[in-house]
């Protein structure tokens, strides 16, 4: 059989900021339903690559594949409509609102605002939204103010309300920053029913949890890319060892 052809295809890709050059020609390639970790040393790149790859930051050079069409210079909302979904460090959640309304709000990003002003179409966002509650184990908390979540329900609640669009890529920047274990091991499980439906790229520090969910790992250094392959030849390769114990 011949491997699907990959969800996600990086190529070339270079961005300069004034004199720094934050990627300095990266490829990546990503498949339909894997989970691929993008790991590295602070300042290596990882923040700007997934904002090129969300149309956030727009390449100096390179090109961006997604589901086959060159999407380097679509704006988010295109890339959105598209079946890509975002979680970023800097959160999305309006405090104000309940958990059940900031995942409607979400649903819009892919179906557009129109859809919540007619009946049918609402009936069905409820549906979606009730599904992404449960699934992130929410429901209990449905009607509550987002201000109310603790921090990694927040968490939870900003990756439910970008699985709510029924993405085909999800990109992930530090989903678990400033968990405790046990919420990092709750994040773990949460995640786990989306291996084989969604893409996931997951940015972390936390390697342990990236060798429990990742079943491929492209290592960034210096805004070039070290290495790329499954755990075990990350965890072999003696140059991502080095950039490590550099640190
Ligand atoms: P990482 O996420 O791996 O820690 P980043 O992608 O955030 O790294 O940053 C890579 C490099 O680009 C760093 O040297 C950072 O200071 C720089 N950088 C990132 N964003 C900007 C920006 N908007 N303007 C200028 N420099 C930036
Ligand atoms: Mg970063």
């Amino acid at each position: 059989a011949t491997a699907a052809a990959p969800i996600l295809e990086i190529r070339g890709v270079h961005k300069v900021f004034g004199a720094l050059k934050a990627l300095d020609g990266v490829d990546m390639q990503v498949r339909s339903g894997e989970f691929h970790g993008l790991i590295g040393p602070n300042g290596s790149g990882k923040s700007t690559l997934m904002k090129a790859i969300a149309g956030e930051h727009l390449p100096t050079s390179g090109t961006v594949t997604f589901k086959g069409g060159d999407i380097t210079r679509a704006t988010p909302s295109e890339r959105s409509r598209a079946g890509m979904s975002i979680k970023f460090q800097i959160t999305s959640v309006l405090p104000g609102l309940t958990v059940y309304d900031n995942v409607l709000l979400a649903t819009q990003a892919r179906e557009g605002i129109g859809s919540l002003l007619r009946s049918s179409s609402r009936r069905r966002l409820h549906g979606k939204v009730w599904a992404a509650l449960e699934q992130f184990r929410m429901l209990h908390r449905a009607d509550d103010v987002a201000s109310s979540l603790s921090h990694g329900e927040q968490q939870w609640l900003e990756i439910a309300m970008a699985m709510a669009t029924g993405p085909d890529l999800l990109l992930l920047d530090e989903p678990t920053a400033g968990m405790s274990i046990e919420e990092r091991r709750i994040t773990g499980e949460l995640l786990e029913p989306i291996r084989g439906r969604c893409a996931v790229v997951i940015v972390e520090h936390d390697l342990d949890f990236i060798r429990e969910i990742c079943d491929v790992l492209t290592v960034l250094d210096q805004g070039a890319v070290l290495n790329s392959g499954t755990i075990e030849t990350i965890q072999n390769c003696e140059k991502v060892r080095q950039v490590y114990v550099r640190r």
